[in-house]
């Protein structure tokens, strides 16, 4: 086959594959822009999910013509200059790769005035040709706007989810962008509708609350910590507010929202082993502030995962912080200064919040030279695995409805208020009540829901809660799951929603609280098919309505176990876990060396 040197259209065209496979990608791509050029008001609008439009309009520094005639060009940054600079970016961007990408798969154009010049200047292009600079009239600052995306490469079209989901994967993202920048303004339009817009603060707490809802906030404590290599600040919540699901833990390192790297979620989960339930989960925003040298940010390609020089260090820091705040959990708030080793670097001074937007060549702690890096070895990749959930019952012979003889229960105890202890054919049993009732509860919703007859509860006032605007895309698209299970939940202002009725056999519960549980749920299994997100949805509120019940009586225990063996499934909860224990007589009798 002969060799063909391919067109610059076409490199461009297979490079965009990398860097924009989806909206997300240009809108962060254009955002990091913008916080790049020192923009302290940033506005995102989208149409048609991002594929139709994407415009992004800052305040930032601007171009002049020179420079947005490089801007699109590969591999063009004004970022650094050499490999050497990577080592102390603190932009966010740095590939100089975005622009020439976004433009060769859209129609594109960029509108820019440089601060302090008379006149400003519009960059046009069609799939990355026939490009154009005019002289435009506007304010300092630049809107790119990016239209059609992918009409020249329809294959990546059809790779796109639905616009529901599009358009939640762009609100996440901006919500982690401005939880992480607190001090830009931020404003998110989707199809002329806004979708939030937060005023530039200088305190991280007022942002999360404006993104994550006041109730969220009002539960975190905050650790602040200053170590000469680093700066951290922790919001987190304490023992009693574990939630469900993993949702709302966030890492920032220098203002960038990244993933956990797996050593940290060990460090957090090794932290909170005391004080959480093994399947409960703390929220928590980690602010990292860091010096460059010490990160390495080019190890993945959305920049998604960053690594740190010395990872032991920091698992001992941060792990050491939240498990004390945890123990003295009668402070909300909890300051803390780490000692300086003296033998390190020196501590910094006037190190204030906004100093990572100092020169990109400064280097903060002045420290390039001297860190010393501690050695990483006590830290043992085989522990983790964070799932300590151990399921000892993995030994027990898989237990069956037949082997329970249900005319003689003879219950016999309750112990520890949470078992009931039951003979029952010559074997022993000790049900756990609560996954008992749990299954006991669930398959009856099924039945109701079935036959078409679920019993509802009137709720005499409709509980009305807000949620973030991420999370109000997937409750509105989800609505008619959670009607047709008997949850009346329906819109009631901008991400206000109002429950007037729920199913009766969940009790008296806080249906609102569950609700937002289940909404955060499907929103982090975002590839849930319908049948996956009633089952959560039906799962999760017996779960919940199970775990605010009441304490079931000793006479009610023998009720329970006969409801139980009226269930298909008795010795299983609808999560999974056992329902019951059994020792049968034998294994007594071996063990009390009888026979
Ligand atoms: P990178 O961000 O990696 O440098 P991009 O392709 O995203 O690469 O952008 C290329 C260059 O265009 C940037 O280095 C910057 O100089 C300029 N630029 C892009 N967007 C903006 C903006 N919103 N304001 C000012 N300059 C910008
Ligand atoms: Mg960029």
């Amino acid at each position: 086959m002969p060799i063909n040197i391919l067109s610059q259209e076409t490199i461009n065209k297979i490079a965009a594959g990398e860097v924009v496979e989806r909206p997300l990608n240009v809108v962060k791509e254009l955002v990091e822009n913008s916080l790049d050029a020192f923009a302290s008001s940033i506005t995102v609008e989208i149409e048609g999910s991002g594929k139709k439009l994407i415009r992004v309009c800052d305040n930032g520094s601007g171009m002049d013509k020179k420079d947005l005639e490089l801007s699109i060009l590969r591999h063009a940054t004004s970022k650094i200059e050499n490999f050497e600079d990577l080592s102390h970016v603190y932009t966010m961007g740095f590939r100089g790769e975005a622009l020439s990408s976004i433009s060769a798969v859209s129609n594109f154009e960029i509108k820019t005035k440089k601060k302090g010049e008379t006149s400003g200047w519009k960059l046009l292009s069609f799939g990355g040709k026939d490009i154009r600079i005019v002289p435009s009239a506007g304010c300092e600052g630049t809107i790119t706007e990016v239209k059609d995306l992918f009409f020249n490469t329809p294959a990546r079209l059809k790779f796109l989810k639905s616009d529901a989901t599009e358009r939640s994967r762009i609100t996440d993202s901006l919500e982690e962008t401005a939880i992480a920048n607190p001090e830009i303004s931020f404003k998110m339009v989707s199809d002329k509708k806004i979708i939030f817009s937060t005023s530039k603060t200088n305190n991280k707490l007022e942002r999360i609350s404006d993104i994550l809802g006041r109730d969220f906030s009002r539960n975190l404590k905050f650790i602040n910590l200053e170590h000469p290599k680093v700066i951290l600040d922790i919001y987190f919540t304490g023992r009693d507010n574990s939630l469900a699901n993993k949702k709302f833990q966030y890492l920032f390192v220098n203002s960038r929202p990244v993933n956990y790297p797996k050593w940290l979620i060990h460090c957090i989960y090794q932290a909170y082993k005391e004080s959480i339930a093994h399947d409960r989960h703390p929220a928590i925003l980690i602010y990292i502030t860091i010096d460059p040298s010490q990160i390495d940010v080019n190890i993945h390609p959305a920049k998604r995962e960053v690594k740190f020089a010395d990872e032991q260090g920091m698992y001992d820091i941060i792990c050491k912080t939240i498990r004390n705040a945890l123990v003295s959990h009668a402070h909300q708030e909890i300051k803390i200064n780490i000692e300086t080793r003296e033998s390190e670097v020196p501590k910094p001074s006037n190190i204030s919040s906004s100093f990572i937007y100092q020169s990109k060549k400064e280097n903060i702690f002045n420290t390039s030279n001297s860190v010393v890096s501690e050695p990483i070895s006590k830290y043992n990749p085989k522990n983790y695995s964070i799932d300590k959930y151990a399921n000892v019952f993995a030994k027990q012979q898989e237990l069956t409805g037949d082997a329970f003889d249900e005319d003689n229960i003879k219950v016999l105890g309750q112990a520890f208020g949470t078992y009931i202890v039951v003979e029952n054919k010559g074997d022993l049993y000790i049900f756990d009540q609560h996954a008992a009732a749990e299954r006991i509860r669930y398959e009856s919703y099924l039945s109701q829901i079935h036959h078409q007859s679920i019993k509802m509860q009137q709720l005499l006032i409709p509980e009305t809660f807000d949620l973030p605007p991420s999370s109000s895309e997937v409750l509105k698209s989800n609505i008619e799951l959670f009607n047709d299970l008997g949850i009346s939940v329906e819109e009631f202002g901008q991400n206000s929603f109002r429950i007037i009725s729920y199913p009766a056999l969940l009790g008296n519960i806080a249906i609102e609280q569950i609700v937002k549980t289940i909404v955060l749920d499907i929103q982090e299994d975002k590839n849930a098919e319908i049948k996956e997100k009633r089952e959560k949805i039906i799962r999760l509120s017996c779960r919940a309505s199970i775990r605010a019940g009441d304490k079931v009586s000793f006479i009610e225990t023998k009720k329970m176990i006969n409801d139980l063996f009226k269930c298909d499934h008795p010795f299983t909860c609808p999560h999974g876990r056992p329902t019951a224990y059994r020792i049968s007589l034998n294994e007594l009798e071996k063990f009390f060396k009888r026979r």
